[in-house]
């Protein structure tokens, strides 16, 4: 039988999201922390943990079908791979940050500056782009470090709360890339391959949609519901019930997690009440 196979990563800070996705699409996979490979129990899915650096020449030359990679590593490795799909983990942003005592005022202050990255193919387009000339220093690691032994006056590194630039005396200056993981797929599936994709994204799908919605259950005064009602986008309209209480009702619906904290705001001031707010596992349209 056709399986599909997806390179995920072995470990560090993909891999325990890439498993949980996989777990909520209903897959099943032992969880394979010394493993090189391992096989899922009802899916056809086998499952490679690689480094990271690497999944994007697996997939380019078809050893795997599929991978869960960052966005950074795909630009870096320059593959023209298509996105099936962005995953909404991994969430970081590639900065450039120089010495929190250094004069900053613009892109063009990078002009002559040695630069420590590990990214210099992204480096050098964006200083291309900004019609800047500095020096690109590529190091393997521990990227902040550089200005403080001499190495560099500014770095280029992935950062998510900026406290690893702090700690080394650096201020963030520009944000060069916003990256998350993304599924990437070989161009040259076959057709069974294709449709086992297309299934697996299908259950992607659904489990991101669900975490970006909430369920809401609320009551209200029947005089009251058309006002209540008007504020519910809703999947279609909302479901209404009465209450055992004579001249109430329920009201339930599904509201967007970004539109949630205004719209409860306004469901509120119109007189609902006794507002539940429940997560959905999975959600398909
Ligand atoms: P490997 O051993 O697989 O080569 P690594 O050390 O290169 O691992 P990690 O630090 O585990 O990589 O990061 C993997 C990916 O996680 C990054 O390429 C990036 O897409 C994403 N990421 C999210 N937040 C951060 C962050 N704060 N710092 C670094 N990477 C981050
Ligand atoms: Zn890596």
């Amino acid at each position: 039988m056709q399986k599909l196979r997806i390179a995920i990563q072995k470990s560090g800070r993909l891999h325990d999201d890439s498993i949980k996705l996989l777990k909520e699409c209903g897959i099943d996979i032992n969880n394979g922390v010394n493993k090189l490979k391992t096989e899922a129990s009802n899916f056809p899915l086998e499952v490679f943990f690689l480094r990271d650096d690497d999944i994007p020449q697996y997939v380019e030359d078809g050893v795997a079908d599929i991978g869960i990679v960052g966005e950074n590593v795909v630009l870096e490795k320059n593959r023209p791979f298509q996105t099936v799909e962005k995953l909404g983990f991994g969430k970081c942003r590639l900065s450039i940050a120089v010495d929190k005592s250094a004069q900053y005022n613009g892109v063009k202050d990078l002009q002559g500056l040695r630069i420590a990255t590990s990214y210099p193919v992204i480096v050098d387009k964006f200083l291309k782009d900004n019609k800047v000339e500095a020096e690109i220093h590529e190091i393997s690691g521990s990227v902040e470090i550089a200005p403080g032994i001499g190495l560099a006056e500014a770095i280029c590194d992935l950062v998510s709360s900026g406290s690893t630039l702090f700690m080394n005396g650096l201020k963030e200056v520009e944000t060069v890339l916003k990256s998350e993981a993304i599924l990437v797929a070989n161009s040259q599936l076959n057709g069974e391959q294709q449709i086992l994709l297309k299934k697996l994204q299908f259950r992607i799908q659904a489990v991101k949609k669900a975490k970006n919605n909430k369920y809401v259950l609320l009551n209200a005064p029947n005089e009251k519901l058309p006002e209540i009602i008007s504020l519910l986008p809703g999947m279609k309209s909302p479901t209404v019930l009465p209450l055992a209480e004579e001249g109430w009702s329920s009201v339930h619906s599904v509201l967007k997690e970004s539109d949630f904290w205004d719209i409860i705001e306004n469901l509120k001031a119109a007189g609902a009440q006794g507002i539940l707010v429940v997560p959905i596992e999975k959600m398909i349209v």
